[in-house]
């Protein structure tokens, strides 16, 4: 079991209810992540050596770049181009024949798709949240309050139910994770019966027949609550 430090967010994020709770802390998390890769990080020569190695998603790549600190990120970029620079350098394996069956050693292109695959950002968030889940686990566990404030979620999204069931499978006495498992796929499934509803009167209401015929807040809104829903 991680150290509890997060039970307090958790226990805010799960008090409200409005989507995804962990989708709520993961913006959080991942907004407080690029303000920490711009300012604190850039100061601590561990971690910069960490950025230069695994880089940028396309995604975290876009969002540093909207921010304000361009010195940094410029500063960040020059140290992390020196080291696809190494990369490049790196000269290529020889193969050893078409039938061969030794594998060629690594070189540049292993190393490029590592680079290519890998994203400080990500990595931060996706080991924070694993915190997360293991406090949700523990929470289920030792608080009744909690099971409570879960019940009351419209839902957790794909990945956070996949996070929150593997802690809770990894982590609980058999009778907890049982109620745990109950509780979050009762929750989904409810979300996910207005959902298909929803979407359903979308599609219908391109049929000509419905032509004329407003659609309705619900089915307007049906492909981004989905989405959301299947993040
Ligand atoms: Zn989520
Ligand atoms: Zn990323």
């Amino acid at each position: 079991m991680s150290e509890k430090i997060f039970t307090i967010p958790i226990n805010e994020a799960f008090s409200e209810q409005d989507g995804c709770p962990l989708c709520r802390m993961r913006e959080k998390l991942e907004d407080t992540t690029l303000g920490y890769v711009l300012g604190a990080a850039m100061m601590e020569p561990d971690v910069r050596i960490k950025m230069n190695e695994t880089g940028f998603c396309a995604d975290h790549a876009e969002k540093l770049r909207a921010r304000k600190n361009k010195l940094s990120l410029a500063l960040i970029l020059q140290s992390h181009l020196d080291e696809v620079d190494k990369l490049y350098e790196t000269p290529a394996a020889e193969k050893k024949g078409l039938f061969s069956s030794r594998q060629p050693s690594p070189d540049g292109a292993e190393a490029a798709r590592e680079m290519a695959d890998s994203c400080f950002v990500c990595k931060k968030v996706r080991s924070t949240e694993r915190h997360y889940f293991s406090n949700i686990a523990y929470l289920w566990e030792k608080d009744p309050a909690f099971h409570e404030k879960m019940k009351s979620q419209p839902f957790l999204c794909l990945s956070h139910t996949a996070g929150v069931l593997e802690a809770g499978k990894r982590e609980l006495k058999n009778a907890d994770y049982l109620s745990l498992y109950e509780t979050v796929t009762a929750l989904n499934r409810r979300c996910l019966e207005g959902l298909k509803r929803d979407i359903d009167a979308f599609t219908v209401s391109f049929d000509h027949r419905n032509a004329g015929t407003p659609m309705t807040e619900e089915a307007r809104s049906a492909i981004e609550r989905a989405q959301a829903f299947l993040k």
